[in-house]
């Protein structure tokens, strides 16, 4: 099966379409832009929403829930941020269909035109803050640390299953605060839970940076941003945490007492990851043969294969299996036992491979007999047989092993796609022979962001949080730069 998966080098994108699909991840629906999340598609979704809510519960916030329509005039009120969504807005404008006069079918009914248009939310700060404006009057109502589970909608012209939809899943993280300096540690401690999340459960690395003004949320101070890079050499942003100043506070008059007594707008921070995370974790993992998953985000982590003849034989492997599937689940592994006899190993081997499912153990009479299993690895492909005894020792350091390597391997390949370059001729041949991020001097303007990314189609993907101090002039116009910005051609 994995041999009818084009392979990345003959057409990466192709190759990431098709496994989209053949791993029964997503598939698009009759909606222009509009993706089905498949079951097995959805159970990796869930485990990256379980780890990442953990991880905002800990640091302090909580779950609400806010509508999914926005009156259009709420969103006006930041001018920035409605120029930033206004191309991208679906709008509802009537509540009501009738049956056509002429018997041609269904129409939308003029006499149910809304008051006031509706606009699906393609982001939630102006429907929040306005409701923050009734729950904030003094510094004892800060800070306000919510969360929110959700999907949204972006009239999106170019899309691709997960990295870029119409609509998309995410959480959106709005947060209140009483100063500017709580504010900015705030989108901080974002910046580091996202990080910490991609390096540690999706084993992927990733910059932790912030974007130039011309690549900043609108309606934000600051942008916050960690950026992988795919195994093609185009960068993904895989997430985004905004310092919004006081811009929101002011839009919706947000104001409260401080302990002086005196009345001051609120703080402000936003902060989103979505379904996008898929996408990086597939593209940064996966190979010719299907999905490679890291284990802590793997919905089947160990599946096990009998290799009989006839029933009694299956039979005897699932007595000696059954227990082995109740150890590991009560160590928290979760393991599936394919005793289904429709398919042949042979179809199993190349589904689970296909799946990316991390450990594959197959069992047969030889096995019984020599008290043996045999253990595969999806991330080297490697295969051994394990004494029966020693099996459950061996999963639990293998699962270990497997995302640390698929971690450092990804690690390995980021760290030598970061190119240095002096001139604009060497930035547009490393550009386009071997991609990747390139790390040059800038002269801090938009005009001369504006020019390379019409030019070569390369926009700066951040200016690193460590960057290193060093005197250099912009590759473009000569003009003096303080340090080298990261550019790559993006998702
Ligand atoms: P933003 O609100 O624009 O900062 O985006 C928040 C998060 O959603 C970021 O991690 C983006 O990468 C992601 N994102 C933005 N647009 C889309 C889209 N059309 N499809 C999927 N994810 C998106």
């Amino acid at each position: 099966m994995g041999k009818n998966l084009t392979s990345r080098t003959e057409d990466y994108s192709k190759w990431y379409n098709e496994l989209v699909v053949k791993a029964d991840l997503a598939e698009n629906s009759g909606v222009r832009g509009c993706m089905v999340i498949k079951p097995y598609g959805f159970a990796i979704w869930e485990k990256m929403q379980a780890g990442l809510d953990k991880m905002f519960k800990d640091t302090g916030h909580q779950n609400a829930y806010f509508p999914l329509f926005i009156p259009k005039s709420y969103l006006s009120k930041e001018a920035s941020h409605v120029e930033g969504f206004a191309k991208e807005c679906a709008v509802v404008t009537h509540y009501r269909l009738k049956n056509a006069e002429d018997g041609s079918g269904i129409v939308v009914d003029e006499d149910a035109k809304l008051e006031e248009e509706l606009i699906v939310r393609p982001t939630s700060e102006t429907i929040i803050w306005d409701t923050y404006r009734k729950w904030i009057q003094s510094y004892r109502d800060l800070p306000l640390l919510l969360n929110q589970w959700a999907n949204v909608v972006r009239w999106e012209m170019r899309t691709r299953l997960f990295l870029r939809t119409a609509e998309f899943l995410w959480q959106e993280g709005h947060t209140a605060h009483a100063t500017r300096e709580e504010a900015v540690k705030e989108a901080e401690l974002i910046l580091d839970v996202y990080a910490t999340f991609a390096e540690q459960h999706m084993a992927v690395p990733v910059v932790r940076g912030l974007k130039t003004e011309s690549e900043r949320f609108a309606g934000a101070e600051e942008t916050y941003c960690i950026e992988a890079l795919m195994q093609d050499g185009k960068a993904l942003q895989a997430g985004t945490s905004h310092f919004l100043g006081q811009n929101f506070a002011k839009a919706f008059d947000v104001k409260f007492a401080t302990k002086e007594g005196k009345q001051e707008h609120v703080w402000a921070t936003s902060w989103g990851v979505s379904t996008r995370l898929m996408g990086a974790l597939i593209m940064t993992h996966s190979d010719d043969n299907g999905l490679v998953l890291p284990p802590k985000l793997a919905p089947i982590q160990v599946v096990i294969v009998p290799i009989y003849k006839g029933m009694e034989q299956l039979a005897a492997i699932a007595e000696k299996v059954n227990p082995l599937v109740k150890q590991l689940q009560l160590k928290g592994i979760s393991v599936k036992f394919d005793d289904r006899d429709t398919h042949k190993p042979g179809f199993k081997f190349n589904e689970y491979e296909l799946k990316g499912v991390p450990i594959r153990l197959a069992i047969g009479q030889r096995d019984l007999e020599n008290g043996t299993v045999e253990v595969a690895r999806r991330d080297t492909l490697e295969k051994e047989s394990v004494s029966f005894d020693a099996v459950i020792e061996k999963i639990e350091t293998l699962l270990v092993a497997i995302q640390d390597n698929i971690f450092n391997k990804a690690q390995t390949y980021r760290d030598a796609n970061i190119t240095n370059v002096d001139s604009y001729e060497e930035f547009k041949k490393v550009l386009n022979e071997m991609g990747g991020f390139i790390a040059a001097h800038w002269d801090g303007t938009a005009a001369t962001e504006d020019k390379i990314k019409e030019e070569t189609k390369a926009t700066i993907r951040c200016i690193p949080l460590n960057v290193e101090k060093e005197e250099g002039k912009c590759m473009v116009t000569g003009a003096s730069s303080p340090y080298r910005v990261l550019f790559a051609k993006a998702y």
